[in-house]
């Protein structure tokens, strides 16, 4: 299989400010596109040419894992923002959020929290369990939750790279400006 890199559905410079056009340069241009390559390249010749982002993410080790699932985060990362997104949640995963955190704006301290707190480079994830129920969950370095069995629902990239051109060490206003421009209805979607 040949993995590509998924086209933005946005304008480079239409995050702003939250996410400025640099970043989206290298970030997407550079970065996402950088791990698209490797795992191109490492995939050829072994068990793992004709699988799925999703089986490799969930049976391979090592550089092919690393690449594997930074390009799936990447994607799933970038797909779920839009300068002009839906800014609330509403149905059963409103409900359920509220149910576990009481509110929206807890929930987004939570995860803000878990984001800020997470030391060195990651990824914190709302996620399902297999009961159904949301958590908030942080990985380390290319980590992805479908390795523990729950369903990613929105993540944020907390490696420098994310961030560190447009808010350099404040990774928690960072953090913060991501809200203004998630798109909810992909989050329902995801749930
Ligand atoms: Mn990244």
């Amino acid at each position: 299989m040949n993995f590509t890199l998924p086209t933005l559905p946005y304008a480079a410079n239409a995050l702003e400010p939250a996410i400025s056009q640099q970043t989206i340069e290298f970030h997407y241009g550079k970065h996402h596109q950088t791990y698209v390559n490797n795992l191109n390249t490492l995939v050829k010749g072994t068990p793992f040419e004709n699988a799925s982002l999703e089986e490799i993410i969930r049976q391979a080790d090592g550089p092919i894992f690393n690449n594997a699932a930074q390009t799936w985060n990447h994607t799933f990362y970038f797909m779920q923002f839009s300068p002009q997104g839906k800014n609330a949640p509403d149905g059963q995963l409103a409900e359920a959020i509220r149910t576990q955190w009481q509110s929206l704006d807890t929930f987004k301290e939570e995860f803000n929290k878990a984001g800020a707190a997470l030391f060195g480079s990651g990824w914190v994830w709302l996620v399902k369990n297999p009961d159904g129920t949301p958590a908030i969950v942080k990985t380390t370095n290319a980590d992805n939750p479908m390795r523990n069995g729950q369903k990613p629902l929105l993540t944020f990239d907390v490696w420098e790279h994310a961030y560190y051109l447009d808010y350099q060490n404040r990774r928690a206003d960072y953090l913060n400006a991501l809200w203004n421009i998630l798109d909810w209805k992909v989050i329902e979607e995801r749930f």
